[in-house]
């Protein structure tokens, strides 16, 4: 497969640290935890990384404080081979997640504070607006203000670049967003979100993916989980189901990897049906690594797995 069209992605970093302990600390209280871990995420680093790690052509336009933290994002992203159009933002800091981990359950809470990206803005857009008219595919989600992503689909749609807006963290729309998205990507709880269709099951999802249509969007690609993926267009529905690439380790970021696939695959020219699938393989072996960015393949091991 050929290196395709550049593809340009708007989002946030954060740096993720987690904490594993018995418990949560009562206010007041300090309480020792049994593990701790820094690593890179927000989900539109992450599906940059995942695309770059493809060997994609990739862009990713955010904000970053001037710390630590930054340091971390470009070397991340310097690793993986993303090309980074970054406001330095030195009155703010890097974004950064608290994870408080469980020990019994595994389950987690946390808190994000996007920093820097909160500040991104329809200025900073139109300073990137060559940029993403010079893309292929454009790609963005909702961690950063909506008012940035609406200009920056904009402008992408007016360069005829096919946009993807990967609708998360769930959240109420404006409607004017639809009509501006090529393809919406939602998982189940997003797709219910915007739609107001609780989605288990390929059949919902294809009823919520119609919704997503009539709203505006060109297409709709709902994902599920270890159920793969539906795509509904104007003319049909299709169920791709996921890969079993070995047992699942850390489900975590199967979101972003299905993005940065999925950009990819529209990037090198294939049918949105294979990008689909393509999308889905990235995700498959991503689950069956720990960590996140860290656990996005290369594209040899996406075709093996497609062979
Ligand atoms: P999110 O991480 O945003 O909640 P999903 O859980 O829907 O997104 O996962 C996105 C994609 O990742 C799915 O469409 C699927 O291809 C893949 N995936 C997720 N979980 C699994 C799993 N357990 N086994 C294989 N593939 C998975």
């Amino acid at each position: 497969m050929e290196k395709g069209k550049p593809t340009v992605i708007l989002g946030v970093f954060v740096a993720d640290t987690a904490y594993r302990a018995s418990r949560q600390p009562r206010m007041g209280e300090t309480l020792l935890g049994s593990a701790f871990k820094l690593g890179p995420g927000g989900k539109g680093s992450n599906q940059a990384v995942a695309a770059a790690r493809l060997g994609a052509d990739v862009s990713f336009i955010t904000r970053l404080g001037r710390d630590p933290f930054a340091d971390m994002a470009l070397t991340t992203w310097r690793e993986a081979g993303v090309k980074p159009a970054v406001i330095e933002t030195p009155e703010s800091y890097t974004g950064a997640a608290y994870i408080f981990v469980e020990e019994e359950s595994g389950n987690n809470a946390i808190i994000v504070c996007p920093g820097a990206a909160t500040l991104i803005s329809p200025a900073d857009i139109e300073a990137s607006a060559d940029l993403i008219r010079s893309a292929g595919v454009f790609v963005t989600q909702l961690e950063q203000p909506i008012e940035a992503a609406i200009r920056a689909l904009e402008i992408a749609r007016e360069a005829g670049v096919t946009t993807i807006l990967n609708p998360a963290p769930a959240a109420k729309l404006p409607p004017e967003i639809f009509a501006l998205c090529d393809y919406a990507t939602p998982n189940e709880t997003e797709a219910e979100e915007l739609t107001g269709i609780a989605v288990t099951s390929p059949a919902d999802a294809r009823r919520a993916g119609e919704a997503l249509l009539e709203k505006g969007v060109g297409a709709a690609v709902v994902t599920l989980g270890e159920k793969g993926a539906l795509l509904v267009d104007r003319d049909s529905a299709e169920h791709v189901p996921a890969f079993a690439a070995g047992p699942v380790v850390e489900t975590t970021g199967a979101g972003d990897a299905f993005n940065g696939g999925f950009a990819v695959g529209l990037a090198r020219g294939l049918t949105p049906a294979e990008a689909v699938r393509f999308g889905c393989a990235v995700a498959g072996i991503s689950v069956t690594r720990p960590g996140t960015a860290p656990s996005m393949p290369e594209l040899a091991e996406v075709e093996a797995l497609l062979s």
